[in-house]
Parts: structure tokens; C-alpha cells; sequence
């Protein structure tokens, strides 16, 4: 290290010199000492990493005033919340990154509700006797599904290592090489299936799969015939998948299990709809699978949960399943799980209530007059100089749901703007709340699908501080 930095080091006040300040004392009066302190402390190390690498030099003000200029600031944003809202104007409606699934007011409130008090979890309020916590999606999800049974667990991830711990450890589980899915996150299936110490058999190949291929794999150590729905990717061209049906067939006549796990879950028929191609968990009961798991807060647009639906005989082994316990839901998760799925009894209900699915079936019209609403608005803030304009776009489900299906969409597209549309977006993202939008061919666009309404005023808002800031740095 050079001498000057050997110098400036030196010169660093003491962190309890820095207590003593006027303006640390104020924080002082607000906040925890421990916490403070720590702050301080951090500080420090910052100046002296800034030093050490050359970024201070003799003529930077080290006074204790600048030093703690920033203190106010830092403490402050440590007691506030981090988990935060955030505004998604990116048009993919299942964003994994921003929580997936917006819920519905239904399902909002009873959480709310089951937070704020004692709640009938496990507890029968008929007889007076312990109850079950699943009971209260049991019959729900019985009627949605035509399933025998119900079991709800943390994820789908979660529930498809249980299914294969209960029902395949130690023994094979044949599945196609066209389905060996990453979702992401590290949740892959052959590393899932070697957790569950059930032991993989590939068949096939990438792009075509039969029948036969299953049938010549089948030994006598094998548990369980897998179908894994490729539900972030797809493909296409000289493919052949064999379909459920077959494999339920296969199964029964070797007398093995059939699973199915579906990804997203879809509980209305979103193709009649003319959205993707996604398979409907009804469906995939309907062909006879044992056992069939979906994610509760994809296409179903509920609160994270796996849901794992089957033949009572054969979920009743994952019941008694030691993991069971480790990865079962808790009281919030079953409250917004039941109010999602009391909205599916009347599907029409579904498709207003959910917003997941509102979002993906809004009307062309709608969305066009919501981006000229926008768009106007945004056009008075920014002046006649920006062009903002509205045009047509492309919106994703996300969330490893529909892949390759693209919505048409409208989306606000600004155009001109001075630093430039990444700066903007960094200065929308750094508000709040903080809004997300795209960046493209130097432009910032805005897809109004997965704007809710209450949100229009927030972005203009965001808008014109973001004006004030970047213009006055100019
Ligand atoms: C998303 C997905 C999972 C994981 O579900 P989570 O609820 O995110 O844990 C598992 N399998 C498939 C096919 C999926 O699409």
C-alpha cells in the first residue's frame, strides 16, 4: 500500500468519535444504538475499501459530516421493508422474479383475516375434535379435479420430491429423455428424482418417444411411469410424445403407478379460450392417472403450494410419508388457496376474480383503450418533444407456463428520451414503487396487460419525478 493510503487510513475518525455526532445523535434518538453502530461500522469499511483501491485521495472531504451524510439514509432504509410492492409492466404475467401470481381480493382478504386471530387450522368446529388442515381444500379441489384425493404441500417442486420419496425410493421410475425438464432454480428432474432416492431409467429420445419404449424398460424393480409436462419449453417439429392415456393403459396392465406432474395446472380450459394448449388437471384425472401435481400459483393464479391430487390409496402413502411434514403448508397458504379455488366452482367467476386469468384474457379493445389512456397521460407529463406512443406488442404467461405462446398485446412505447431509456428504467426502478418495464431498441416500453388499473396514477407519478431527476442532472 502506498503511503497516501497508509495516510488517509489514519485519518478515518473512530466509530465512537462518529457517535457523538449532532446529526448521529438525532438517529440515535430514533433508532436502536446496535443497529447504528453497525451502520457506522459499515460506512468506515466502505471509505477504507474506496481507499485502498484509489478511489479517495488527499483532496476528499473525510470530515465527519460527510462521512455521515449518508447515515440517516441507510439506517432508515434497514428498518423499512425490503419485500416490497412493485409495479409490473413488462406484459409476462407470471413473472417468477416478481412472485408470480397477483392474487385475488378474495384470497387477499382471508389472509388478512386468518393473520389477524386464532384460526380453525386443524381444528373441527363440529365436533370439537382435531381436525385436518387440508380439509379445508379437500372437497374444493375433489370437485375441481374429479380427483379421489388431496394433499397440499409447499411447492410443486416439493410435491413432486414427496410423491417419488413415497412412492419410488429405491426403485425406477421410467421417463421420457424429451421431458427431462429444468425449471430453474436448480429444480431438474433427474436431480429431484436422485434426492427422492428413486433411480432414473431414460427412454427415447429428445424428440420422439413410444409407447415401446416405455414397455422394453420395465423391470421388475420398477415403481412408477412419469410424465413430466414440458411446461417452459416445447418441442416441435418431428416429435412424438406418447400421451397419458397410453401410459395409463401400460400401467395398468404391468401393474405399475402413472404420475403426472402438470407444471402449471391449469383449472379452466384456457385452448377454448384460445390461449396455448395447456392441459387441464381434470383432464389428466379424467385419463387415470394415480397421481397428479401442479404449482398453485401459476396458471392457477393462488398462493405458492403444491398441489398433489390422486387415487386416495396411493396418496395416502405420501400422507404417512415422514417428508410430508417437512414440507407441509401453513395457515396463510391454505386461507388464500381455499378462496382462489372457491372463485373456480363457476369458471365465469374465475375468469373475473383470478387475475391471473383476467390478465391473459383481457379483451384486445380493453387493452387498446387502457394504452391511449396511458399513453395521453405520459405524452402530458413528458412534453410534445418525447414520442409516446401505443403499439402492437406480444405478451408471455411466464412462470414456466405457455411457452411459445405469445398474446398479442398493446403496449406504450416511448421514444427520445434525453439519457436515454436505460437510465429511465433505472430511475422508475428505483422508486416507489419501484416499476418495471422493458427496455428495446432503445426504447421503453410499457405493456398495459400486467398493469392493474389503481397502478395507472402510480406510474405517471413515477414518471414525473423521474422527469425532475434526470432532468435536473442535466
Ligand atoms: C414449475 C414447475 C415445477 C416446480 O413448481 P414450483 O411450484 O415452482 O415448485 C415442477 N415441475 C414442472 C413441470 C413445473 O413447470
Amino acid at each position: 500500500m502506498q503511503k497516501e493510503q497508509r495516510n488517509l487510513l489514519c485519518k478515518l475518525p473512530q466509530v465512537d468519535e462518529i457517535l457523538r455526532n449532532a446529526t448521529v445523535q438525532q438517529v440515535l434518538a430514533n433508532h436502536p444504538r446496535r443497529l447504528v453502530k453497525e451502520t457506522v461500522r459499515e460506512l468506515l469499511n466502505d471509505l477504507r475499501e474506496r481507499i485502498r483501491q484509489g478511489w479517495v485521495t488527499a483532496e476528499t472531504d473525510l470530515s465527519i459530516e460527510k462521512i455521515v451524510s449518508v447515515l440517516p439514509g441507510r439506517v432508515q432504509s434497514k428498518v423499512l421493508p425490503n419485500l416490497c410492492k412493485v409495479v409490473n409492466a413488462t406484459g409476462v404475467v407470471l413473472h417468477t422474479n416478481l412472485g408470480r401470481a397477483v392474487l385475488s381480493v378474495g384470497a387477499r382478504e382471508a389472509i388478512k383475516d386468518i393473520a389477524s386471530g386464532y384460526c380453525n387450522l386443524e381444528f373441527d368446529l363440529g365436533s370439537g375434535a382435531r381436525g385436518s388442515r387440508y380439509a379445508h381444500v379437500v372437497d374444493l379441489l375433489k370437485f375441481l379435479t374429479g380427483a379421489e384425493d388431496v394433499l397440499v404441500v409447499n411447492n410443486n417442486a416439493a410435491g413432486v420430491l414427496l410423491a417419488l420419496s413415497a412412492l419410488a425410493s429405491g426403485r425406477e421410475v421410467i421417463v421420457s429423455r424429451g421431458q427431462l425438464v429444468e425449471i430453474g432454480g436448480s429444480f431438474r428432474v433427474p436431480e429431484i428424482m436422485s434426492q427422492s432416492g428413486a433411480q432414473l431409467v431414460e427412454v427415447g429420445s429428445t424428440n420422439r418417444t413410444y409407447l415401446s419404449d416405455y414397455e422394453a424398460a420395465i423391470s421388475e424393480n420398477t415403481a412408477l411411469l412419469l410424465k413430466v409436462h414440458t411446461s417452459n419449453y416445447r418441442i416441435q417439429g418431428f416429435t412424438c410424445e406418447t400421451t397419458l392415456e397410453e401410459l395409463v393403459t401400460l400401467g395398468k396392465k404391468r401393474r405399475l403407478l402413472v404420475m403426472e406432474d402438470m407444471g402449471s395446472g391449469c383449472l379452466v380450459n384456457l385452448k377454448s379460450l384460445g390461449i396455448g394448449e395447456e392441459p387441464t388437471v381434470s383432464s389428466a384425472v379424467k385419463a387415470g392417472a394415480d397421481v397428479v401435481c401442479f404449482s398453485g400459483d401459476k396458471l392457477l393464479g393462488g398462493p405458492q403450494a403444491g398441489i398433489i391430487v390422486g387415487r386416495q390409496e396411493v396418496l395416502k402413502l405420501m400422507k404417512e410419508h415422514p417428508l410430508n411434514r417437512a414440507v407441509r403448508v401453513g395457515k396463510l397458504t391454505i386461507g388464500a388457496l381455499e378462496a382462489t379455488l372457491k372463485s373456480y366452482i363457476d369458471p365465469e367467476i374465475a375468469l373475473r376474480e383470478i387475475p391471473t386469468l383476467r390478465m391473459l384474457t383481457i379483451s384486445p379493445e380493453e387493452l387498446e383503450e387502457r394504452s391511449e389512456k396511458l399513453r395521453g397521460l405520459l405524452q402530458a407529463v413528458l412534453g410534445n418533444e418525447i414520442q409516446v406512443t401505443v403499439r402492437k406488442d406480444l405478451s408471455e404467461a411466464g412462470g414456466g407456463s405457455l411457452p411459445t405462446v405469445q398474446i398479442p398485446t398493446y403496449a406504450v412505447a416511448i421514444q427520445g428520451l434525453k439519457r436515454g431509456a436505460g437510465e429511465w428504467a433505472a430511475c422508475l426502478r428505483g422508486g416507489d414503487p419501484a416499476i418495471l418495464v422493458r427496455v428495446h431498441d432503445g426504447k421503453l416500453l410499457m405493456d398495459v396487460r400486467t398493469i392493474l388499473p389503481e397502478e395507472t396514477a402510480l406510474i405517471v407519478k413515477a414518471f414525473q419525478k423521474c422527469k425532475q431527476k434526470i432532468l435536473s442532472e442535466l
